[in-house]
């Protein structure tokens, strides 16, 4: 990696990875009548939709290279590590929907933080600085929100206590 034209494909298929899956994400939180986090997903969705709209045309002409799935498609955070995420269904709750994002936004945040500290061209550099900051600010939206809904009651949390640990 890190040639521009590598950094370029890249960003461009985790863009247009994140829109689908925030697409996803909205329709099924119409489907459990959450107007307001159906509405953050559709923007989240549009501006992934901007980014890979900006990508391509600074890409212009240029042919990218194919970068593998693996390396773009989003993950579930319960599911494998290697697992993709690609179903999102009823029991895909709000807090599901929105720790789902928020691993991905993270994953994506690495992901250019570590260009932006290690390629070797000034122009990569620079692309890297500026999604990795995006990529910020959507870490820190997609808190915010999971700040306000409750532990998901499907979802136990880790017990703080494990009967193996006591004894
Ligand atoms: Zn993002």
């Amino acid at each position: 990696m890190h040639s521009l034209a590598e950094l370029l494909a890249h960003a461009l298929a985790m863009e247009v990875e994140a829109a689908e899956r925030y697409e996803a994400l909205a329709e099924q939180m119409n489907v459990h009548n959450n107007p307001p986090l159906a509405e953050l997903f559709t923007s989240l969705a549009r501006v992934e939709r901007l980014h890979a709209a900006q990508i391509r045309a600074r890409a212009g002409a240029a042919s990218l290279p194919h970068i593998p799935a693996w390396e773009y498609r989003w993950r579930d955070p319960e599911g494998p590590e290697t697992a993709p995420f690609d179903v999102v269904d009823h029991r895909t709750t709000p807090q599901r929907a929105l720790a789902i994002a928020l691993h991905n936004e993270r994953r994506a945040e690495t992901f250019f933080t570590g260009i932006e500290h290690t390629a070797a061209d000034a122009q990569v550099r620079a692309l890297a600085a500026e999604l990795a900051e995006e990529e910020r600010e959507h870490v820190r939206l997609v808190e915010r929100w999971l700040a306000r809904y409750p532990a998901d009651p499907d979802t136990p949390a880790e017990d703080p206590d494990p009967p193996l640990a006591q004894g």
